[in-house]
């Protein structure tokens, strides 16, 4: 298992890379958003140098606001056409696996038409995934996208997609954390996680391991009964690295405690999900792993519930940056990748 995190969008990628190069980070998951960050921006030679200077492999992420299922034909093309220049950016950087968010932002429409909007634009994507020797990934996102049954509307029509898990987001807009249902489902094809706290509800506060109600070690006994040991990403939003370093040293400290299950503790079945490294340096795309499309033989029984992890500080973290503006309903610590932080209503 490799531990990583994400570059801050409004901050140089090579100055991102060198500080998570120097904090011991075993993998970069680079996210190409504007403003500094933006896919026309980026120096894809000089990102991929720097990966391989530091020895640090590298998962694509985008920005997490594409209007991919728009009910405006030239605005949903835009962004065909940005995803379009991610992967071109990330076959040059040499990633293997690039995450897309499915679109929900369609307002007067059933969501039948936002599911078949996504899956048009996903399918124009793929051929040219499958000429790049890219994979392609969706992220579970809390309120539309975020249970076994609403991704399987993606999944079940688009067999080559891999799963990229959330096990924050799993923790929102939900009675009960559903990484288990998602894993039990579509654990086959899992290909990377992203791992951060939360207090439940609708804020996606992407807080430090132990600091909220997501059972942390439920979660990594989860990912092991699927025999997942590929990246995992601290999305830990806080200007104050030591943070991030104490969360990966819980989740280095858990994932070492926690023990492989007896039904798979011999060699790995085939249709588990990913078992070894999906991330490469090379500048030489390959084709990556295709997703199993059976189900899981592995997840016989749901895990035992644990009690969360509890923060053990006594007072918050008060170093975390705090929200930008007391009168917005802004649910993030910064306006960062991915998480749709005043869209989302608590419920
Ligand atoms: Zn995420």
């Amino acid at each position: 298992m490799l531990i990583g995190t994400m570059n801050h969008p409004e901050h140089p990628i090579l100055e991102e890379i060198a500080w998570m190069a120097d904090l011991g980070m075993e993998f970069v998951d680079l996210t190409l958003e504007p403003p500094a960050a933006s896919s026309w921006r980026v120096n894809a030679e000089a990102v991929r140098r720097a990966l391989e200077r530091h020895k640090l492999p590298v998962v694509g992420h985008t920005a997490w606001y594409l209007p991919m299922a728009s009910a405006i034909p030239e605005i949903r093309r835009a962004a065909l056409e940005e995803l379009k220049r991610c992967l071109e950016r990330f076959a040059e950087i040499g990633a293997k696996w690039m995450n897309i968010h499915p679109d929900r932002h369609t307002p007067w429409h059933p969501r039948e038409y936002y599911i078949e909007g996504n899956i048009e634009t996903l399918e124009r994507l793929l051929p040219l995934f499958k000429r790049y020797g890219v994979g392609l990934m969706i992220e579970n996102l809390p309120g539309e996208y975020n249970s076994a049954a609403q991704l399987g509307e993606l999944f079940g029509r688009l067999p080559e997609i891999g799963l990229h898990l959330d096990i924050g987001h799993a923790n929102l807009q939900v009675p009960h954390n559903t990484t288990g249902e998602i894993l039990e489902a579509w654990g086959t094809r899992l290909r990377h996680v992203h791992l951060h706290d939360n207090k439940g509800g609708g804020a996606d506060l992407h807080l430090p391991l132990g600091a909220g109600s997501v059972d942390v070690r439920g979660a990594l006994e989860q990912l092991k009964k699927c025999a997942y040991d590929g990246t995992i990403t601290l999305e830990v939003f806080t200007p104050d690295r030591h943070y991030l370093t104490y969360s990966r040293d819980v989740l280095r400290r858990l994932w070492q405690e926690v023990g492989v299950p007896e039904e798979i503790s011999g060699p790995i079945p085939a249709d588990t999900c990913h078992g070894g490294n999906n991330v490469s340096i090379s500048t030489q795309p390959t084709a990556p792993e295709a997703p199993g499309q059976r189900p899981n033989a592995v997840l016989l029984r749901m895990p035992r519930r644990r009690p969360a992890l509890r923060w053990e500080r006594r007072r918050a973290p008060s170093t975390i940056r705090p929200r930008r503006s007391a009168s917005k309903p802004t649910t993030c610590f910064r306006s960062g990748p991915h998480c749709d932080k005043t869209a989302i209503p608590a419920p």
